[in-house]
């Protein structure tokens, strides 16, 4: 793989590429399509959109002043994000063929070429063929497809993916989040996250910022519960989705903020594609070794997401967007990311031990509150410091917190900062009660004199 120097890329310019790994394909110069990293997340977390490719696809003369459709699927590594996007390709390659997916023995290519070697970059990568539909109203629109991939389990990247995925869903028109197994409390919470973000930064004032959000469950294993497809999905999803008045208020926000957000939200729920497609190092994409079970379901969900009838333009505030026009709003959105004025996200769990250690701050210092005290000789007061400064970090250490010990480090510091800063203030105080003492100092003679 060329690094570190100059290319000539398949469009005949000189690029460097020395930002981040390019694929193979790119370097070759039959000009095929192929997946084109536009939004890389560096590793000390600056963002980087690439806007020479960006506008070498999106700005190329036969698609640029034609409405778009965006098509984003959003989620974490390794969850068969690639291997559907590679379907979605072969039927925006097969537009008019019953036969869209192709030969039993075909391998599958597109996204996940690169198979096991994957960099695992979060981003956005863009197909660099954009599609010419005809929509059954007669107007031809252009399909852009994104993959946005991110990892949620670390903090020091949570408001990176964060980040991409609130542009993903922003840029997009429909957003498809794919999921493994199923639809938990910690996938609408991150949902929440990024709809947050991005609601932060449009600061638009109409209702509903996004348009079409789609859950995509991967390896459903409760067809007997819910049945595979969408029917099933809505269904799974209408019970997922409830707010119910017994429901712990945080349960309930998630679930009216991720109304609130999106136009329309379905789901849809697919079978697991089978062990060779799991587990198989060498599995290559061929349909003969995936579950017929699963290419039913793909058959159905494909058509469901890219018929032309089902494609929606992406609107902004109430207006159709070009190719043309979703470059500048990727480029005025990845502004507001750069700059710094958005605050940074909290994971649930950040939250919730922030909150835990602060309430064991407050349990400590509240020992150190004690109520009017007589007057105490100067060094009397200072021993009688020692002990409840002592006394209260005991009851800050005794008290079971999370986050860990780093973490807490932080609320200890600040527990004995403020305790001094109390201890500062008993020293005035009990130095007036010293009336000897007041009386020897104008000022405060002043003061009482003037009561
Ligand atoms: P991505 O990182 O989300 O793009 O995931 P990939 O598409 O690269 O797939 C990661 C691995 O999961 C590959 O080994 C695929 O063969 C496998 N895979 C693809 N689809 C599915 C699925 O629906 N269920 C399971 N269990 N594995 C899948
Ligand atoms: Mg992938």
């Amino acid at each position: 793989m060329a690094r570190n120097r100059k290319d000539r890329d398949s469009w005949g310019n000189l690029s460097d590429k020395s930002a981040y790994d390019w694929s193979s394909e790119e370097e070759e110069p039959d000009g095929r399509a192929r997946p084109v990293q536009v939004l890389v997340v560096k590793d000390d977390h600056s963002f980087e959109l690439d806007e020479a490719a960006l506008s070498r696809i999106l700005l190329s003369e036969e698609v640029r002043d034609r409405e778009v459709v965006a098509i984003s699927v959003a989620g974490a590594f390794r969850k068969g994000k690639s291997f559907l996007m590679d379907f979605m390709l072969r039927y925006m390659y097969n537009q008019a063929s019953e036969d869209w997916l192709g030969e039993p023995d075909e391998p599958l290519t597109g996204f996940s070429w690169r198979g096991g070697s994957e960099r695992e970059t979060t981003g956005i990568q863009i197909w660099s063929e954009v599609f010419l539909v005809d929509k059954p109203d007669g107007r031809k629109v252009a399909v852009l497809l994104m993959d946005t991939q991110g990892t949620f389990d670390s903090q020091s990247t949570l408001r990176d993916s964060a980040t991409v995925f609130a542009l993903s869903t922003m840029i997009s028109s429909m957003q498809v989040y794919n999921i493994s197994q199923n639809v938990q409390e910690d996938d609408l919470q991150h949902l929440q996250l990024f709809t947050e973000y991005g609601r932060l930064a449009m600061e638009e004032t109409f209702l509903k910022p996004f348009q079409s959000m789609i859950f995509l469950v991967r390896d459903w294993s409760f067809p007997y519960e819910f049945t595979y497809g969408q029917e099933g999905g809505m269904q799974f999803l209408e019970k997922r989705l409830k707010i119910s008045e017994n429901q712990h208020e945080e349960l309930q926000n998630v679930r009216k903020h991720i109304h609130s957000c999106f136009t329309n939200i379905s789901c849809f729920l697919m079978p697991h594609p089978g062990l060779k497609v799991a587990t198989n190092p060498h599995f290559d994409g061929r349909l003969k070794e995936i579950d017929r079970e699963f290419i039913n379901n793909l058959q159905v969900l494909v058509p469901w997401l890219l018929s032309p009838r089902n494609l929606d333009v992406k609107e902004i505030n109430g207006n159709n967007i070009t190719c043309r026009g979703l470059v500048e709003y990727f480029k005025a959105y990845i502004k507001i990311y750069q700059g710094e004025e958005l605050p940074h996200p909290k994971s649930m769990l950040q939250a919730t031990a922030e909150a835990n250690n602060l309430a064991a701050v407050a349990a400590a210092k509240d020992l150190c509150a004690g109520g009017d005290r007589p007057f105490l000789a100067p060094s009397e007061l200072q021993a009688r410091h020692g002990e409840i400064r002592e006394e209260a970090l005991q009851v800050f250490r005794g008290v079971k917190k999370m986050g860990g010990e780093e973490f807490s480090r932080r609320y200890l510091q600040q527990l004995e900062a403020e305790i001094d800063e109390v201890f500062v203030q008993y020293i005035k105080h009990n130095d007036s009660k010293n009336i000897f003492h007041a009386a020897r100092t104008p000022a405060t003679l002043f003061v009482v004199i003037f009561i």
